[in-house]
């Protein structure tokens, strides 16, 4: 792990006209230098209007934009594509699940400011748009840590929609098709509730999602905070960290080193895949049209078994590996496939890239990635905790007594060990 650590009951979507803000004309910039807002060179007033009002947004083609999660998979992807674009990039990132590395060809880029910052805690500055990616998107690092999810998720939220309702910022979530949990019909659209278990393994991230969402419509009914809302599906492609965890760069890489390929159940689970290019044209979309709030799904609607990526993946590889079942991680949700109807009309947006173009990309780019940048694989705390419930269901409490008993007596071994060892240390310093 990298860094330490590693409805119908929505409005109409329609958007709502908002009440213009008061800004401060200037402010502090993090360096303590002053800075006026977004549109530079302006009068004051040209400056206000141009960075608060509705009315206004649209005529200054360039911005300031704040990407929280600028560092990770999408961040970077959407931090490259809104410098490429000639706006001023903020890309605010705790590393948790990513690092410098990265974002290494815009750290030079004079449109690029990098701020290592966890959202959790407020951040201060003045910018037109807010794209918030902050939170770990795989099931290995989300659940590595569930309590830090769900408060960046849901503090993280709290802390941005309180900065864009300052800044009368744009700013857009991005969600999750998780919060359909494990769906009961397919394919899913914006007006499906979902199916999410609220206490299991999930539920971190499912829940922080969720809530998350609560907060961005409240502020914009409470506030007239101008929200945007995706509804992201599984994403994959150049960029992905090579130990996520993801079924994709699992059994890409698994591939390309001829090992087992790990399937989870019987593989007849369903995912659709969406290209990490097209999807990054929908938020960019999905931020500057001007009809709807959302949410909306974007996703490939092309719908795949994890068996038949498994075979795709060996095929376009060429690999010698073998398909092993491991057992299915709890909650695993079985059908994901969006309805992108809505994508399509509002956004004018579809996915160009189907799924073996998009894989030989990213096949490519983990054949010439330098592993020595990433740390070796977390744990999958997924697995580990499917067998503890497993067994918890059948009733084999005794033997995870057993073994909690043995955990403690190890660790109080180990202390001990640890207080000899310390003190042996002290005595020979002394000596
Ligand atoms: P990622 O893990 O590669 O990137 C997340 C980034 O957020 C990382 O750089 C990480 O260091 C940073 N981060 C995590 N916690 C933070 C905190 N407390 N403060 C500041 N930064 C923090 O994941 P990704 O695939 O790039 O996903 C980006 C966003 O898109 C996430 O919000 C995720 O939920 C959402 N999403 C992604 C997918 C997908 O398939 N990739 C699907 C649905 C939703
Ligand atoms: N999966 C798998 N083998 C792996 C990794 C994942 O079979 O090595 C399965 C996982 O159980 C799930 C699907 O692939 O059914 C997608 O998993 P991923 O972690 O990529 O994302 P999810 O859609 O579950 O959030």
């Amino acid at each position: 792990m990298h860094s330490g650590t590693y409805r119908e009951d929505y409005p109409s979507g329609r958007i709502q006209s908002k009440p213009i803000l008061t800004v401060t004309l200037t402010t502090l910039s993090l360096s303590g230098e002053k800075k006026m807002p977004a549109s530079k060179g302006k009068s004051s007033s040209a400056a206000a209007a141009a960075t608060v009002g509705s009315a206004t947004r649209g005529k200054d083609p360039f911005k300031r934009i704040l990407v929280t999660g600028g560092a990770g998979f999408l961040g970077a992807h959407l931090c490259r594509r809104l410098v490429g674009e000639g706006h001023e990039v903020i890309c605010v990132d705790n590393f948790f699940t990513s690092s410098r590395h990265n974002i290494a060809d815009l750290l030079e880029h004079p449109n690029f400011e990098l701020v290592r910052h966890d959202v959790t805690e407020p951040f201060v500055c003045e910018v037109d748009q807010i794209y918030n990616l902050a939170c770990p998107a795989s099931p290995v690092h989300y659940q590595f840590n569930p309590v830090k999810t769900l408060k960046t998720s849901v503090l993280g939220a709290h802390n941005l929609l309180g900065l864009a309702k300052r800044t009368g910022a744009r700013i857009l979530q991005a969600s999750t098709s998780e919060v359909y949990g494990d769906p009961d019909r397919s394919p899913q659209t914006e007006s499906y509730w979902g199916n999410v278990n609220p206490i299991g393994v999930r539920s971190c991230y499912d829940e922080g999602k969720r809530c998350a969402e609560t907060l961005f419509f409240d502020y914009h009914r409470q506030n007239g905070v101008d929200i945007r809302v995706v509804r992201i599906f599984n994403t994959y492609g150049p960029g992905m960290h090579p130990y996520d965890g993801r079924v994709v760069s699992n059994f890409i890489m698994q591939a390309l080193n001829n090992e087992d390929i790990t399937i989870y159940g019987e593989g007849q689970q369903t995912r659709s895949f969406c290209f990490v290019d097209d999807l990054i044209d929908s938020m960019v979309a999905m931020m500057n049209q001007e009809e709807d709030v959302g949410p909306i799904n974007t996703g490939n609607p092309n719908e795949f078994t994890i068996l038949e990526l498994a075979e795709t993946v060996i095929r376009l590889t060429g690999s010698k590996s073998k398909i092993v079942k491991l057992p299915l991680p709890a909650d695993d949700p079985k059908q994901r496939k969006p309805d992108i109807t809505k994508a399509r009309k509002i956004l004018k947006w579809e996915p160009k890239i189907q799924l073996e173009e998009g894989l030989a990309k990213t096949i490519q780019y983990f054949k010439d990635l330098d592993l020595r940048r990433y740390k070796k694989p977390t744990p999958h705390n997924a697995l580990a905790n499917t067998e503890k419930i497993q067994k918890e269901k059948n009733g084999n409490m005794m033997d995870d007594e057993e073994e909690g008993v043995d955990k403690v007596a190890t660790s109080t071994k180990k202390r001990g060990a640890e207080k000899e060892a310390t003190s042996a240390k002290k005595s020979a310093r002394r000596a």
